[in-house]
């Protein structure tokens, strides 16, 4: 088959090489917007998608203040593959990094629901480091916001799901963040990242397999293979439920004042608990 733009063979959604790497990058810039003069903090886990993130959003905003900030949430056996690729990129494409641990490694808090609690300390960590940037850049791809976007509604977090795009909440400690892959799969970045040469650990988290997010990835891609389009129509519909515009108010934890939807944060509550 010939890629649909040039000639040539096609090796990836009906593009050749070069096309796709073309196309990635133009939805990658789309995705990014208009951050000309801004801050950006880059979450990375030193994984295929941050580090993704972090080349892009260098190539594209060479001029800005980046941060590249990794939290090491103590996971025996798990982050020091991820950690050594991204000192190695890092300095390769002069990008500064700075790396945080849990203040408890997770291993030692032993907790019933690793992934939950994982997921509530990062992002309290991410958001409290990120503050003195204007923008915090996330590297979720298309799979990883349908599957949040279902897990949310499975569970019933309405509050969860107005916060997940970005643009509605409000809070002065709450940092702008932007997603730039949302609509890019994990299959597109996968390949893209493979494509430049890059590598990295691909080591799977040992907590990953027993997360309530590993039965609906598993689902979920079956019924990708089944239905194709199915995580963008996901995506698409959230997207045009309308909420996005509708602020949402966040209060403020009483414990420790970060942006909280308690009067408690769930981070003071692990945390103390
Ligand atoms: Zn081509
Ligand atoms: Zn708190």
């Amino acid at each position: 088959m010939k890629c649909k733009n040039c000639s040539r063979q096609v090796l990836i959604n009906d593009y050749c090489k070069d096309c796709f790497i073309k196309y990635f990058e133009k939805e990658f810039r789309k995705g990014l917007g208009n951050l000309k003069g801004k801050s950006l903090c880059i979450a990375v886990s030193g994984g295929k998608d941050s580090l993704t993130t972090l080349y892009l959003t260098k190539k594209f905003y060479p001029e800005n203040k980046i941060l590249a900030l990794l939290i090491d949430e103590g996971i025996h056996g798990y982050r020091h593959g991820t950690i050594k690729s991204l000192r190695k990129y890092a300095v390769e494409w002069g990008i500064p990094y700075k790396i945080l641990k849990f203040k408890k490694p997770l291993d030692s808090m032993n907790p019933k629901r690793p992934c939950s609690v994982c997921g509530v300390l990062r992002r309290y960590y991410l958001n409290k480091h990120a503050r003195v940037f204007n923008v915090l850049i996330l590297g979720h791809n298309l799979d990883d916001e349908a599957q949040s976007t279902l897990m949310n509604v499975f569970m019933r977090y309405a509050s969860r799901f107005n916060r997940m795009t970005v643009k509605q909440v409000t809070h002065e400690l709450f940092v702008k963040r932007v997603k730039p892959m949302r609509y890019l799969s994990e299959r597109e970045v996968m390949a893209y990242f493979l494509l430049k040469g890059f590598n990295t650990s691909m080591r799977e988290c040992p907590y990953a397999r027993s997360s309530f997010r590993d039965v609906v990835r598993k689902s979920l891609n079956d019924f990708e293979y089944k239905h194709s389009g199915t995580k963008l129509s996901i995506i698409k519909t959230y997207d045009s439920l309308g909420i996005i515009n509708n602020p949402v108010n966040l209060g403020s934890c009483n414990a420790c004042g970060e942006p909280s939807s308690n009067e408690v944060c769930k981070a003071c509550m692990i945390l103390k608990g």
